[in-house]
């Protein structure tokens, strides 16, 4: 039930003006379905407000005095400006005011009491919270939302568990269901403070600083939220401190262990508690940011995905202090960590961090600086009598340090990271004074010297690539990175295809696609956010003007081939694509694709008639790596004959054989010939039309047709070379020459040879073809004479045809017809791969 019911949460930042206010409602209004919102007090707030108490306990109210002054000032003019509606105004003044005078009378009286108990600055702070989600409530109402205010002590119910409050969180469930469950059903949004529960007497507590994450959580998991969403003032959760490291990202992806490492480990963004009631239900977080909703965020749950980071972040807790318990009189000596670790819990100090070194004679633990003089004095106490005897020579707080922790579900299991941690931070100079690994494996801690934090977290963030790590911009899986690789007429029609098509892709599609490389012989332009549509102009402009990519002047982010690929290999991709459009032999090219991961699109022949065994290693690594090559514009450019016979072979059918005519150049050859032209004639025609390769004995070999024949007969499944394929060239071989004139001047040999052929296939009512012929495992490719009324024998120009002849198409077969050459419609092929990549499921 109540799936779609989701939770979130404004900050202080986000609630801190009536700007940043009217930005968290309008996020609200935007959200469809049921909604829970929990707010913080408006940012500085909560700080004042205990400040205050403690002055007044200590017998100031100068501040108390200020704090109200404060208040008032930030309270009405939130009013004003969100609250237009005259007696909702009125009412939430005087709430305001009532909820000041409160707050000043108990400080005064805390003045006389001179005390101040966890219970009090409880019930101080409350307000803070309070108030902003009653002012949340009727801005809400304002803009004609239906919203409801709910205080947190009707939803949490708090229990004392080890001196600690903590959600019962049957209770919890038990009042959701009462309470909540009717008021969403009616759609209203229903506003919560955050931070604040009830006690075990009915008394309002709080769950610790920043625990109005925690209130979204227990709520999420109480009502069995689909989802609860954090706004912040930060964009999510960041790969280290900004401060420190200011190539810093944003995790796109935490598992909920990581992120509980991270907020134990001094991230500051969420309460160290927060994901704890979501792991049973497996409801997912995300973070993000309130000024910048549309950025994705982090997102983190139970099922993120092992990613190629073995560690995924870095904190550093500055303001600890080491306390060393040393002498050789510890060796074998049990319970001395026994007893240190109760004299630490009895003095109520708690230790983030323990190492003991193997000689045992050692133990050192680390506390939080301001607990260092209790926690060296208690243990003088506790081992009086070793420090006595010398069985102890040393007790000593080392101030100034911080743990710095290195967090990363991907560490679980691999070899290796504490010594890349260790050799990077120790080529930096920096001396570490402890070492603990939590048997989590999630995390490695180390404490150094607070100064040397900055160059500690540098050097990992930089070992470990940290600045690679980045927010991916979509979370559909939609979204491709494309390298180009040959930007010659298909490249560049590609290129504008894509650009043409650009609403249809996002709009429709969910497509969300980068140019992030174009290359030609000359190099790699690199972009890593994806070539603009201005770029991709230049470009074709370049290419245009016959220069080469790299001859621009601006040759930023373009590099030569030689380095280009360790450069793009280095781009954090998602669901890259390497588009093979050149005319080499790219093969091993390909092979390292692969091991980067991309997928392959392929308009190149080459590639696919290498020898059997290239092939074979070049599938299997694509199989065994869960990537796909397409390669559907190699034959008959964009006709889908391969897709047709994937389609025909899934379906079950068994195909028994497949002619066609692959080559537009030879189509127009033999279409002239039928139409009257001698054979050199025909050919020298096509020459000048541009419809051959520049050197046309290319065309008239047959080798593309083989190609292609090939690459027919793998797809069916076969097993052959280019060798095994009986090839006749279209021309005598004496008659070849490296001259173009000279051999168009040589054909005019084999013309008589032609006219004799043509004339016994007309008196047999059949026509000439350059056919390729796949069956029984045989290729045979050649000039062939075929009835005239037969499709193929109909087919004129430019056009290529195959015909499928398989079980179910056998007395009928199956035909795919249309033009198979040409820039527009190669590109087309080439993007109908890439978009069926885009489409498929991670
Ligand atoms: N206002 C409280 C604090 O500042 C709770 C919160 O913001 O989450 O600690
Ligand atoms: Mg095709």
């Amino acid at each position: 039930m109540n799936k779609k019911v989701e939770v979130c949460k404004f900050g202080g930042s986000s609630v801190g003006t009536p700007k940043n206010i009217a930005n968290a409602l309008s996020v609200i209004c935007n959200h469809e379905g049921p909604l829970i919102t929990v707010v913080s007090a408006m940012g500085g707030v909560t700080d004042r407000l205990l400040t205050s108490a403690i002055q007044a306990s200590q017998g100031q109210l100068e501040e108390c005095k200020l704090t109200c002054s404060h208040m008032q000032k930030r309270y009405t003019e939130a009013i004003e400006e969100l609250c237009k509606d005259e007696t909702e105004a009125k009412k939430l003044k005087q709430y305001a005011e009532e909820s000041i005078n409160e707050f000043e009378t108990i400080c005064k009286s805390l003045k006389v009491l001179k005390e101040h108990t966890p219970r009090i600055l409880d019930a101080i702070v409350a307000r803070g919270e309070r108030f902003c989600a009653m002012l949340f409530c009727a801005a809400l109402k304002d803009k004609g939302k239906k919203a409801v205010y709910v205080d947190g002590t009707e939803l949490i119910s708090l229990a004392d568990q080890y001196d600690q409050l903590s959600p019962d969180m049957e209770a919890c469930r038990n009042l959701a269901n009462n309470k909540l469950q009717p008021l969403l059903e009616n759609h209203e949004v229903v506003m919560v403070p955050g931070f604040i529960g009830r006690g075990p007497i009915g008394e309002v507590r709080t769950l610790g600083r920043g625990g109005s994450d925690y209130s979204a959580t227990i709520l999420a998991s109480s009502i069995d939220a689909e989802k609860v969403t954090l706004y912040k003032e930060v964009d999510g959760l960041l790969t280290a401190d900004p401060r420190f490291v200011k190539d810093a990202r944003v995790v796109s992806e935490l598992h909920y262990r990581e992120a509980t490492e991270l907020a134990y480990y001094g991230a500051k963004v969420l309460h160290p508690r927060t994901i704890i009631p979501l792991i049973d239900k497996k409801i997912p977080l995300v973070v993000k940011s309130s000024f910048n909703p549309s950025f994705p965020g982090t997102f983190i749950s139970c099922s993120t995905k092992e990613s190629q980071y073995p560690v995924k972040a870095l904190t550093a807790m500055q303001g600890q202090a080491l306390i060393a318990v040393e002498g050789k009189g510890m060796i074998g000596v049990p319970g001395i960590a026994a007893r240190t670790f109760s004299a630490m819990a009895k003095a109520n100090i708690s230790i983030s961090f323990i190492s003991q070194s193997s000689s045992e004679a050692s133990i050192c633990f680390v506390v939080p600086e301001e607990q260092a003089e209790p926690a060296a004095k208690t243990l003088k106490e506790e081992f009086h009598w070793e420090l006595k005897h010398h069985l102890i020579e040393d007790l000593h707080a080392y101030k100034g340090l911080a743990i710095v922790a290195v967090v990363g579900l991907g560490m679980v299991g691999a070899p290796g990271i504490a010594a890349r941690t260790f050799n990077a931070v120790a080529e930096k100079n920096v001396n570490i004074i402890a070492i603990a690994q939590g048997s989590s494996e999630l995390n490695i801690s180390f404490a150094v010297k607070e100064a040397e934090v900055k160059d500690t977290l540098v050097a990992l963030h930089n070992e470990y690539r940290l600045e690679k790590l980045q927010a991916l911009p979509y979370r559909s899986g939609r979204s491709i990175d494309l390298c180009l690789y040959g930007f010659g007429q298909i490249g560049q029609t590609l290129c504008k295809q894509i650009t043409q098509q650009k609403a249809y892709f996002e709009d429709i599609l969910q497509i969300h696609s980068k140019q992030i490389a174009i290359a030609d012989r000359s190099g790699m332009w690199i972009e890593e956010a994806g070539l603009t549509s201005e770029q991709l102009d230049q470009a074709i402009e370049l290419k245009k003007a016959k220069h080469s990519l790299l001859s621009a002047e601006n040759a930023q982010n373009k590099f030569p081939l030689t380095t280009s690929f360790k450069k793009l290999f280095d781009l954090p991709l998602h669901r890259g694509i390497f588009v093979d459009m050149t005319a080499d032999e790219s093969h091993e090219t390909l092979m390292e694709a692969l091991d980067q991961n991309f997928h392959i699109v392929l308009a190149n022949k080459k590639p696919m008639a290498v020898e059997q065994s290239k092939f074979d290693l070049m599938f299997e690594k694509a199989r065994k790596k869960n990537l796909h090559i397409r390669y559907e514009a190699t034959v008959g450019a964009g006709l889908p004959i391969l897709d047709t016979i994937h389609k025909l072979s899934s379906a079950g059918d068994e195909i028994f054989s497949i002619q066609g005519c692959l080559s537009g150049t030879l189509g127009y050859i033999m279409t002239a010939i039928e139409d009257g032209s001698t054979f050199s004639e025909a050919v020298r025609a096509a020459y000048e039309q541009g419809f051959t390769e520049p050197d046309p004995r290319e065309d008239l070999s047959g080798m593309d047709v083989a190609r292609k024949a090939l690459i027919l007969a793998r797809t069916l499944g076969y097993r052959l070379n280019i060798e095994d394929i009986e090839l006749s060239p279209l021309f005598r071989a004496d008659l070849s020459h490296d001259n173009v004139e000279k051999f168009l001047e040589n054909l005019k040999e084999q013309d008589d040879e032609m006219q004799a052929l043509h004339k016994k296939s007309l008196s047999e009512k059949k026509t000439l073809r350059y056919l390729a012929s796949i069956e029984k495992g045989r290729i045979k490719v050649g000039i062939e004479s075929i009835p005239d009324h037969s499709p193929l024998g109909r087919l004129r120009g430019t056009n290529n045809q195959v015909t499928i002849c398989s079980r179910r198409y056998k007395d009928n077969p199956m035909i795919v017809t249309g033009p198979g050459a040409g820039a527009e419609v190669t590109a087309a092929g080439v993007l109908n791969d890439i978009i069926a990549l885009a489409l498929m499921d991670e």
